[in-house]
Parts: C-alpha cells; sequence; structure tokens
C-alpha cells in the first residue's frame, strides 16, 4: 500500500510544529511515530544527515508523483503537463503479473495525480471518489473525504494487490497560509496511518511519501522551483511482516530520491528493477 500526503514537510514529521510559525507545541504526529515508525523506517531526516529529494527541479505536485510512477523522466516540469506517456511499475504489474484492473486500486483527492499513474485506461481502476455524506466525522477533511473513506473500505472490504491512498489537505491549506489548519490536517493523517497500518495484513507493504517539501519559515506555504528547500522530501517503508529474507536499506545509507519508491514496489513485487542510473531496490537491501 501507497499513502501519498500532498506537501508535507520534513519539519512537521520529523520536528513538530515550527516554533517560528506557531506556538502550538503539541506532537503532530504521534501515533505514527510511537505505532507506525517502529515496524518500518523513515526516511529523510536532515538532522540525522538522511537525503531524500525529489528527482526533477520542479518541486511541484504533478511532476513529483510521475517521479514516483515513471522511470524515464516526463519532461513535467509543472502541473500543466499531460497524461504519463511511458510505462509506469502500475503497467508493469498489469502486463507483467497478469493483474487486472481490479486488483490495482488508485484513490486520489487531487484529479491530475491521475495523470501520473499510467497512460492507459485497462491498467487500473483510477478514481477521484465522492465521499457520501456524514460518512466521515473527522471535520480536519474536505477534499480528502472520498478517498479517505474509500480507502479504507478498500482495505477491508476489495483488499486489492495494490492500492494508492492520495491525499491533498495539507497542500491545500498549507497553499492559503493557513498554519493551524495545516496542522489539524496532519494531526488526521497520523490517526489515519496508524489506522492502515493497523489493519494491514501480514503479506503487504506500506510507503509513505510526500510529492514535495514546501519552504523555509515565512516560505512555509510555497514550494517550486523558486522554493529550493522544497526539494527535500522523506518516505517511511514497511515491510511486509511474513517478508523475512527481505531488509531495508540504512536511512543515512545513500541518496535517495522518488524513483526508490517505484523500485521499492516492484522489488515487493518481484520484479526486476530497472534505473537510468543503475540497478536499484530501493528502500530494499540488494
Ligand atoms: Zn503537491
Amino acid at each position: 500500500m501507497l499513502v501519498t500526503v500532498d506537501g508535507v514537510r520534513w519539519q512537521e514529521l520529523f520536528e513538530g510544529p515550527d516554533p517560528l510559525l506557531t506556538r502550538d507545541d503539541a506532537p503532530i504526529f504521534p501515533r505514527f511515530w510511537s505505532e507506525v515508525a517502529p515496524l518500518g523506517r523513515v526516511y529523510g531526516d536532515p538532522t540525522e544527515g538522511h537525503e531524500v529529494r525529489v528527482a526533477t527541479s520542479s518541486n511541484a505536485s504533478l511532476p513529483g508523483y510521475m517521479s514516483i510512477y515513471a522511470e524515464e523522466p516526463q519532461g513535467c516540469l509543472t502541473n500543466a503537463c499531460g497524461r504519463v506517456s511511458v510505462p509506469t511499475f502500475l503497467d508493469r504489474l498489469h502486463d507483467e503479473l497478469s493483474m487486472d484492473a481490479s486488483q490495482l486500486e488508485v484513490l486520489v483527492a487531487w484529479s491530475k495525480l491521475a495523470l501520473a499513474t499510467t497512460g492507459r485506461d485497462d491498467v487500473a481502476l483510477v478514481r477521484t471518489p465522492e465521499a457520501d455524506a456524514a460518512a466521515l466525522s473527522d471535520d480536519a477533511y474536505e477534499f480528502d473525504r472520498g478517498a479517505v473513506q474509500h480507502g479504507l473500505e478498500a482495505l477491508s472490504a476489495r483488499r486489492p494487490r495494490f492500492l494508492h491512498l492520495g491525499l491533498l489537505d495539507s497542500d491545500r491549506y498549507a497553499h492559503q497560509g493557513d498554519y493551524a489548519r495545516y496542522l489539524k490536517v496532519l494531526r488526521a493523517y497520523d490517526a489515519l496511518l496508524a489506522e492502515i497500518s493497523a489493519r494491514l495484513d501480514s503479506k503487504t507493504a506500506l510507503i509513505v511519501t510526500t510529492d514535495h517539501g514546501r519552504g523555509l519559515w515565512d516560505q512555509w506555504s510555497e514550494h517550486g522551483p523558486q522554493v529550493p528547500a522544497s526539494g527535500r522530501v522523506w518516505a517511511y517503508v514497511k515491510l511486509p511482516a511474513d517478508a523475512k529474507s527481505l531488509a531495508l536499506v540504512e536511512p543515512g545509507a545513500r541518496r535517495f530520491d522518488h524513483h526508490d519508491v517505484r523500485y521499492t514496489i516492484e522489488t515487493l513485487f518481484g520484479l526486476s528493477t530497472t534505473s537510468t542510473s543503475g540497478f536499484s531496490t530501493g528502500f530494499i537491501a540488494p
């Protein structure tokens, strides 16, 4: 399972509320750190010497998701670029492992994320679902309501072989400069990640990452090529509990980027990985 949370800074994940932006000093991700992180590894903490970066200089959303799904650069540097035109890992799962579309499910709050997932219509179930009225009581969510509701339903009812839950509200409130609301969304994500992690069976891996970071201090609400700090991202990886032969690379062992998410997913499904920079198994030890 892959969860992406749009534009969540490493600062809030690793350090909590930014004292330059708020007096709120309550933890943001307490359940993630106590219930989820110990089951895997967290990559990208600069204070520990880790480095996870976006794979292009654009520090924007659609290019970030393209880098996660596709190996080859798409020339996609803004959110205005079109649908991915090279094979993605979803295409490989469909074609090489004979998974039909019902087993490959993508639920995204931001409809444009779908452009990055596959260039074909027959490969996966890719949707921007609407929420049922009053299905979710957590008022932290707005655009995420449908994806969260249907994502939890997919986990309990349909159990696809691959599920991507793509969440957006973090980025939306950050762009509005509303730090308190951004923190409220992140705290909802904290509870959601703990719930998802607890629901996964022993055969399922969990990867959580973000499409880009954000700026420092008074640039916190922004990201993009004009905000170099927003090129730093992070990733969490939990291997399947019953995959005793697999191990994760040390977070400080080398520099990672968005493509490592793809290589990790391919390796977990037993696909040989390809890389323009040489053989890679992503966050999994070769
Ligand atoms: Zn984004």
